[in-house]
């Protein structure tokens, strides 16, 4: 495969500003790949970090942008002193964003999302992107046959959610509440549905309301923005206690405390979307206590569950293309962003050439 000597990538440089930069081609060392890019998805997390300017944990800026990718090994470097090289140049994989340790206590617990030393990647929005070995050996993934690039791209939003459905422990066919009609409770209401269980899906947007119907949702409640929308959400409980599980999918303190109020008695509160630092909500102790809610905070993705993923959109549980709204060239990234702040895109899919 001939590789270019230049590319062009997108970076992120501080609160709402983005260029497109051209570079050399990264040389992979040992264990590392070069993925050309074919496909990567615009994602809510993208938004947050556009908005903020950077991120704590996940991006430093000035710093390549976009973490969800679909592509090619367009070459492998040399096969590392005590290991080996699983990828060949031609191969079609999805690399996910982050990469564990595999040694410490987490690591060692299956809990690699909460790893001591957990690497990130960005750089999707881009024509090519230096693969480093952990991420070669840990976190790339074959796409299975059949399944599109821009499709594939999805297995890292659909990883973060598979990990949340497990995180919700449900043994037998459940009735769950889904708070938030973005990409993330879209895909929840999608994988809820694909392993039997009911779905209610609340959001102000009747459009994302129709497609949460159309991923599988048995109704799609419309609220107001803000909070303090429970009393509209309950009594669509199969039962009347309220639901069996509650997902918040918005990230906003006000909505993590309507899903607190919507399960019964027993029930399960899975706190998905990540709020803004230092906010805090306030407790009803006596019913958390005397209901025994379970409360239960899910963070990212897992390898297992990243495979799970691909498995997935390769069965075609569901139509993912619900979820892609439009497709833009690289140098619309920021065009793309923009309309879904605006609420008119769901995902976008950038095409890097
Ligand atoms: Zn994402
Ligand atoms: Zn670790």
């Amino acid at each position: 495969m001939s590789v270019p000597a230049a590319h062009r990538t997108v970076f992120l440089l501080g609160p709402e500003r983005v260029e497109v930069r051209e570079l050399p081609v990264p040389e992979p060392g040992p264990g590392d790949l070069l993925l050309r890019i074919e496909a990567a998805t615009t994602c809510g997390t993208d938004v947050k970090v556009f908005r903020r300017g950077g991120h704590p944990r996940m991006l430093v800026v000035p710093g390549p942008f976009g973490h969800e990718m679909a592509g090619v090994v367009a070459a492998s470097g040399p096969v590392p002193a005590g290991g080996a090289q699983r990828w060949r140049a031609g191969d079609r994989v999805v690399v996910a964003n982050s990469a564990p340790c595999g040694a410490c206590g987490p690591c060692e617990r299956d809990r690699e999302n909460l790893c001591a030393d957990l690497e990130y990647l960005n750089g999707a929005f881009g024509q090519y992107l230096l693969v480093p070995r952990r991420f070669a050996e840990r976190s790339t993934h074959r796409i299975p046959d059949g399944v599109p690039f821009e499709v594939a791209s999805l297995s890292e939003p659909l990883a973060c959610v598979l990990h949340g459905v497990d995180a919700c422990g449900l043994r037998e066919p459940s009735d769950v509440a889904v708070y938030g009609a973005g990409p993330i409770g879209l895909l929840f209401a999608a994988a809820l549905r694909a392993e039997g269980h009911r779905v209610v899906i609340a959001d102000p947007n009747p459009a994302r309301l129709e497609a949460g119907r159309a991923l599988g949702a048995a109704e799609g409640v419309r609220i107001e923005r803000g909070g303090r929308q429970a009393d509209l959400v309950r009594p669509l409980a199969r039962q009347g206690g309220g639901f069996d599980a509650a997902v918040d999918a918005t990230g906003v303190p006000e909505v993590w405390s309507d899903a607190i109020a919507s399960v019964r008695p027993g029930g399960i509160v899975n706190l998905f979307g990540g709020c803004a630092p230092g906010t805090t909500v306030p407790l009803d102790t006596h019913r958390v206590h005397y209901s025994e809610i379970t409360l239960k905070g899910v963070y990212h993705h897992r390898p297992a569950t990243f495979a799970r993923a691909l498995e997935l959109l390769a069965r075609r549980a569901f139509d993912a293309r619900v979820l892609l709204s439009a497709e833009r060239p690289l140098e619309e990234t920021e065009e793309a962003l923009r309309s879904m702040m605006r609420k008119e895109a769901l995902k976008v899919v950038i095409r890097p050439r």
